[in-house]
């Protein structure tokens, strides 16, 4: 039992996405491949919500930034000129005696082959390489040749391929700096260490924006950007006291940036980068522009021309995925019977409402269920449960984070109203069968935050 006000772990959250079918190991019958994992229905349901809730803000509700779906494989010189086929490296070590590999700026939090396990070179017997730098980058072949020419990587960023389509973009969608490009989709990077369940892994669905400026304005929407996507991690109903604002100082930044922020999230792990926002300057349309022989540019009308730099807020969808899950889960006694109940904020619970009739064999009841699922399942995900006792039911509807569920009874029968049962505070109130989806058309729109918040 995770005690209120007892942190959660990695291993109790990853037992729950297994045991509800959010999450599961990949290729297990297999043997599994390292880190690496499938979504499972209420997980997709759950990435959509993320998803969907970042494009309608980055996008849809905004008049100054459109949309891109970019190719995964680009023309190798793209990583070229971005200086990741130089520089997208982390520092590698081997352990001789226990034949496991290392990141070397991370030997801290690693734990080595060896039972019991130690920290790499905590014992004489660690015989531990030199560091060497490792390009995260996959490499893959275009085409039926294998040689070099035919060389190409999987993205490790969805950033560059936003930069290189600045000029179409910038000539095309009528907007004028500062505006913003975001695009959403799948980046791989070959991490040394994977681990922490969904935390590091080699393939994720990263989230980026890139944002481009007048120069002299970058410093202003930097801040800007850093108080924005706060404030949308929030919005999702992560706790406050569970998030914060870090700011990299000079030696932790790249060359080219001169601001960069952290969000970070308490997870079980620790603080760890959840999003990172970036000043990135003019550097990577400079890169382009000099790599490719395109001027990515813009022209005032009254012909000023200046290479705009870019702010970036950038996250995974993966990362938000197990802030989420922490966050929300929560295990109590009520009443004599234990319950792990997931408090989801309602818009990203995977499922809106769970429709229970109370005795399923009844004809009435059976029918009356079914109709009021089938019309509220027009507008949102719900769910129609019929197995098991309803004290099951709900549990199981508890441990997804459904937010509330209706109950048709021996009542229903007798006055057409339904019995409403909130997840977080578990009041039931009785309404009208024929206004359930209005009902709940508008619990979806109500404020709300965690009743877990200090
Ligand atoms: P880290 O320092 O944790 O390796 P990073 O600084 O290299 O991350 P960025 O290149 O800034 O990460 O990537 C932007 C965002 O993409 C991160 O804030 C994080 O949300 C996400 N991300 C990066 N790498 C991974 C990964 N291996 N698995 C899941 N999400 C990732």
């Amino acid at each position: 039992m995770v005690e209120s006000g007892q942190p959660v772990t990695m291993e109790t959250i990853v037992s729950l996405c297994r045991r509800r079918g959010f999450v599961f190991p990949s290729s297990e019958i297999y043997g599994g491949l390292g880190s690496t994992y499938d979504y499972g229905h209420y997980g997709v349901l759950l990435k959509n919500n993320i998803r969907s809730l970042w494009f309608r803000t980055m996008v849809q509700e905004r008049d100054d930034i459109v949309a891109l779906d970019s190719a995964i494989i680009l023309n190798p010189s793209v990583w070229e000129a971005s200086g990741h086929v130089a520089g997208f490296t982390d520092p590698l070590v081997d352990c001789r005696t226990c034949k496991l590999r290392f990141r070397a700026d991370q030997l801290e939090q690693a734990s080595c082959g060896r039972k019991p396990s130690k920290r790499p070179g905590e014992t004489p017997d660690c015989d531990l390489t030199e560091p060497r730098q490792f390009n995260l980058m996959f490499e893959t072949h275009v085409g039926a040749l294998q040689d070099e020419s035919s060389a190409a990587y999987l993205r490790p960023e969805t950033a560059q391929g936003i930069f290189i389509n600045f000029k179409n973009v910038a000539q095309l969608a009528r907007r004028k700096p500062p505006f913003g490009i975001a695009q959403v989709g799948k980046s791989f990077r070959n991490e040394i260490t994977p681990g922490n369940f969904l935390f590091r892994v080699r393939e994720f669905e990263q989230m980026e924006m890139e944002f481009f400026v007048p120069p002299g304005e970058a410093p202003r929407w930097y801040e800007y950007w850093v108080d924005q996507r706060l404030g949308w991690h929030r919005s999702l109903g992560l706790r406050d006291e569970n998030l914060r604002v870090r700011e990299h100082d000079a030696s932790e930044r790249s060359h080219y940036s001169s601001a960069t922020s952290d969000i970070e999230y308490l997870y079980p792990i620790g603080w760890q980068e959840l999003e990172g926002v970036a000043n990135r300057g003019e550097f990577d349309l400079a890169q382009h522009t000099q790599h490719s022989g395109t001027k990515l540019e813009w022209i005032d009308p009254d012909g000023n021309r200046y290479t705009p730099h870019v702010i970036e807020p950038a996250v995974s969808i993966e990362r938000i995925f197990v802030a989420l899950l922490c966050d929300a889960y929560h295990e109590e006694v009520v009443g004599d019977r234990e319950r792990v109940v997931l408090r989801l904020h309602p818009k990203v619970a995977p499922v809106k409402a769970a429709i229970l009739p109370l005795i399923p064999r009844d004809e009435g009841m059976a029918g009356r269920a079914r109709a009021l699922y089938e019309e509220l399942r027009r507008h949102q995900v719900v769910e129609h449960d019929e197995g098991g006792q309803i004290g099951r039911r709900y549990r199981r509807q508890d441990e997804i984070g459904t937010p509330w569920a209706f109950t048709i009874d021996e009542q229903t029968l007798e006055d057409e109203t339904v019995t409403v049962r909130d997840r977080d505070s578990l009041a039931q109130e009785r309404l009208p069968i024929s206004g359930v989806r209005a009902w709940l058309d508008d619990a979806l729109e109500r404020d709300w935050s965690s009743p877990q918040s200090d």
